[in-house]
């Protein structure tokens, strides 16, 4: 489809690019063709289909860089005891639950964030899935939930030694299954929307021969890893006790860091594994709401940022929305450092960036700017600036008002998956009146 957004204000996201008042972009296929005036697109494009913007905003769409999908199953569900410190939200919580989960449970609890996220402007996410006792073809089951949406994501399957060697080798076995479907599919199609890491739980719960197998899996298809690295400190604690090795250094010597790798947290990080994490070009990504929620800590991000480390921005399954987890990233830094003035410039700078270079390492994909040749990834915001919004200002636009505007239409290579707040075919409460009774099978599980 050739698509003209007339009428629109653009926040390009590109670095010349700047906000453009009253003016069209061109979406031919799957990319961004062009960007002008109004008046001369109209004329340029007189046989594609138009979208009339009515004066909103039009930006990129945003990237969720770290997600459990599967963590929608979590929502409402009580705990008879409470857990006492992270590793028993690990072991009474999340691995009781993804043990819980059949296919199904996977497709419905990957279809109702990926809703969301749409509804929400999120046009790309980065998964990192469990489901030990169906492992196989859960990634499938993922693809097919955004593929109804039209949601663009990488999915990986979380490895563990945790539930025994055979589930782990399942584990393996459909991260490499999942990276070859994905790889065909690229193949013939240059703009599929999925892509595939090598997924891995935590250095506390992978033994060495797990670590060797993911890395020999990861050279061999060139495809990074994506893992939890020093959430906790735990982490830290039992890869000491375990096998006797620091958490970076073990991953480093392991082949599974490197430049298409992510490291998801980091808040344990000595100034040895930063540097390891920079000397490997490994990225990072910050979870803001989610270490505060588990009261594990907070991340360093600026001397990440410091040291070059590619870090970028996701939410850990707290919500499909990244937005929040921006605005948390901008107060708790200011909090815990008791200084007004941190965190501004670095976490526009992860948000707006980072996370599309992210996304672009992962996939070789340009996204996350409205530039000629861009995918055609936007979102068109009821966002009308009530102060002046320029580039130097964009970001105190985002943190204050765009990041509670409504968003009205979202495109996703190229295709409108929501259209004046609607998502054609999609009946949400059918979806989440069944997403229930699975829930309930599952919740079932996890109490037996
Ligand atoms: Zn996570």
């Amino acid at each position: 489809m050739n698509l003209l957004i007339e009428n629109a204000v653009v926040f390009t996201n590109h670095d010349h690019g700047g906000i453009l008042n009253d003016h069209s972009v061109a979406i031919e296929g799957t990319h961004i063709r062009d960007i002008g005036p109004t008046s001369e697109l109209s004329s340029k494009y007189a046989d594609f289909q138009r979208l009339d913007a009515g004066g909103r905003l039009l930006m990129p769409g945003l990237i969720n860089a770290h997600m459990h999908f599967y963590g929608t199953y979590a929502r409402g569900l009580a705990l008879r005891q409470a857990p006492t410190n992270f590793e028993e939200i690990l072991s009474k919580l999340w691995w009781k639950l993804d043990s819980s989960l059949d296919l199904d449970a996977v497709y419905y609890s990957a279809l109702v964030p990926a809703i969301s996220a749409v509804k929400n402007g999120v046009t790309a996410v980065i998964d990192h899935h469990a489901s030990p006792n169906a492992v196989d073809g859960s990634l499938d089951k993922i693809e097919e939930a955004l593929t109804l949406l039209g949601l663009r994501g990488v999915l990986c399957y979380e490895v563990s030694d945790r539930d025994g060697k055979e589930i782990c080798k399942k584990g393996l076995s459909e991260n490499a299954r999942y990276i070859k479907k994905c790889r065909d599919a690229r193949e013939s199609n240059s703009d599929h929307l999925y892509d595939a890491m090598v997924g891995l739980h935590a250095s506390f719960t992978l033994d060495n021969d797990t670590l060797k197998q993911a890395s020999d899996l990861s050279q061999s298809t060139e495809r990074g890893c994506h893992i939890h690295v020093l959430e906790g400190e735990v982490d830290r604690t039992r890869t000491r006790e375990k096998y006797n090795s620091d958490v970076v250094e073990r991953l480093e010597q392991t082949g599974i860091l490197g430049a298409k790798s992510i490291a998801a947290h980091g808040i344990y990080l000595t100034a040895d594994g930063i540097d390891r994490l920079a000397s490997t070009d490994t990225m990072l990504v910050h979870n803001p709401q989610s270490n505060m929620n588990n009261a594990v800590g907070r991340a360093d991000i600026f001397t990440f940022l410091d040291k070059n480390i590619l870090t970028g921005i996701g939410t850990d399954g707290m919500s499909a929305d990244i937005k929040p987890d921006v605005r948390t990233a901008n107060l708790l830094h200011k909090h815990d450092l008791r200084d007004s003035n941190v965190g501004w410039s670095e976490i526009q700078r992860m948000t707006l960036k980072n996370n599309p270079m992210i996304y672009e390492r992962l996939t070789g994909q340009k996204i996350g700017r409205i530039e000629k040749d861009c995918l055609a990834d936007v979102i068109l915001v009821d966002y009308y600036p009530p102060t002046p919004m320029t580039a130097d200002n964009i970001w105190g636009h985002v943190l204050f008002g765009i990041a509670d505007a409504v968003v009205d239409t979202t495109i996703i290579n190229g295709r409108m998956v929501m259209q004046n707040k609607q998502i054609p075919g999609l009946d949400e409460e059918r979806l989440a009146a069944q997403s229930r009774e699975c829930t309930e099978r599952v919740w079932k599980k996890f109490f037996s």
